[in-house]
């Protein structure tokens, strides 16, 4: 296609007047109504143990057994407390500042740094700016972050209190850290004795192929190189049942969890143990999680599909001009030649695309290379999804004027 005919379908597109929104990643209505029976699940309000699902307590024994089982660790190492795990990895860090790491100084005081891995999510960094957390990019490869990089700055920076890791089917790149990534991550000396890796497995069992990729544990590796108060894991039900009224959990050291449970414990005189049973009654086990995300999956994968083939067919060998084919997760990482995201999304937003604002995949909203465009795929129409991303693409090629 030659930039006249990219101008004139550009125009044609604008004309339609249509209104697309790939900008968050939410799931899509059909997928939360495979979460319908949830609803419907509890048979009582009784755990095995006669807890009264009703009343104020601790958190439900067989809703952390099964977060043990999905994060392969014990459950002791593993909190089920609110439906939200950003707001875990939120108070982590809040607790962090005020408390210190256990054993350590509060980190308020100290102006605390994080490593930061770009492309990355935007509401990490949003949590480490309204902190006072500062930030450091470090580059994504395929097998994760630039280690050689990270290696360098954590070993000479006190200062530099932890990093931000989402390790498999990263948002938006879509990367999955390696084994020996994650080796190194576990085993690397950094000169702060309280550096924590905040490892957010949001998208652990959201697999867009056959291939289900399976990860080295962050907990053992940190263990077995003698850091066991290194890694703290999230997860949730968020993209599994329904977002933001699923369960969140928490894994990390048997020190570390009992640090979080009396923080935690002056917070809250305990979690919704009514919506830990139910979702125990409805997921079942692991293998009951596995088998709704094979129903994700059969719905989300056509809609990756339908953006990568418009993609292909009007952004194919466009010089300077990329993108990611996940095998997870919820993004595609568009890259443009440098200087054109932004030109980019404003030309979608006129044609009625609305996409994730230029830079939000960067600390501060800054990509220093203006070339970044986080795709969304899931939550409209595969019909919306195939023509907002021919004219994603269109706009892209209208921008860069070839
Ligand atoms: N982490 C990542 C990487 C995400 O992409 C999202 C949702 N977009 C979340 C966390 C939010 O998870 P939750 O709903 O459990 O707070």
């Amino acid at each position: 296609m030659n930039l006249a005919d990219v101008q004139a379908k550009y125009q044609a597109f604008k004309e339609l007047g249509l209104k697309l929104d790939m900008s968050r990643g939410k799931p899509a209505p059909e997928q939360l109504d495979l979460s319908l029976p949830l609803l419907d699940a509890l048979d009582g309000f009784k755990t095995a143990d006669g807890t009264d699902t009703r009343n104020y307590g601790g958190g439900v024994a067989e809703a952390r057994a099964l977060f043990a089982s999905l994060l392969d660790v014990p459950a002791g190492q593993v909190v089920v407390e609110g439906s939200a795990s950003l707001s875990l990895m939120h108070d982590v860090l809040i607790y962090s500042m005020v408390y210190g790491q256990p054993g350590h100084a509060p980190w308020a005081g100290q102006s605390p740094a994080f490593i930061c891995p770009v492309p990355g999510y935007d509401r990490h960094f949003g949590i480490c700016e309204a902190l006072g957390i500062r930030m450091i990019n470090v580059a994504m490869t395929d097998n994760g972050p630039d280690m050689d990089e990270v290696e360098r700055l954590v070993a000479s920076d006190a200062s530099i209190k932890g990093m931000w890791n989402v390790p498999k089917y990263s948002n938006p790149g879509g990367v999955v850290y390696s084994d020996e990534t994650i080796r190194r991550l576990a085993a690397m000396k950094t000169a702060a004795p309280d550096f924590i890796l905040m490892w957010d497995d949001a998208y652990r069992f959201h697999h867009l192929t056959e291939e289900n990729i399976v990860s080295a544990g962050v907990i053992d590796a940190c263990a077995a190189a003698g850091n066991p108060n290194r890694a703290w894991v999230f997860a949730s039900t968020s993209k599994v049942t329904f977002a933001g009224a699923g369960l969140a959990a928490l894994a990390s050291s048997t020190d570390n969890v009992a640090w979080w449970t009396k923080k935690s414990g002056i917070r809250s005189i305990g979690p919704d143990k009514v919506n830990q049973l139910r979702h125990v009654r409805f997921l079942k086990d692991r293998a009951g999680v596995e088998a709704l995300m094979v129903k994700h999956r059969d719905i989300l994968a056509p809609k990756f599909d339908a953006v990568l083939a418009q993609f292909e067919a009007v952004l194919g060998g466009v010089e300077g001009v990329s993108w990611t084919y996940p095998k997870g997760g919820y993004f595609i990482d568009l890259v443009t030649p440098n200087g054109f995201a932004k030109q980019t999304i404003e030309l979608a937003k006129a044609a009625g695309i609305t996409l994730t604002p230029a830079g939000a995949a960067f600390p501060y909203g800054k990509d220093p290379k203006d070339a970044h465009i986080r795709i969304a795929p899931s939550f409209p129409s595969l019909k919306e999804i195939a023509q907002a991303a021919e004219g994603i693409a269109l706009a892209l090629r209208l921008a860069i004027g070839r």
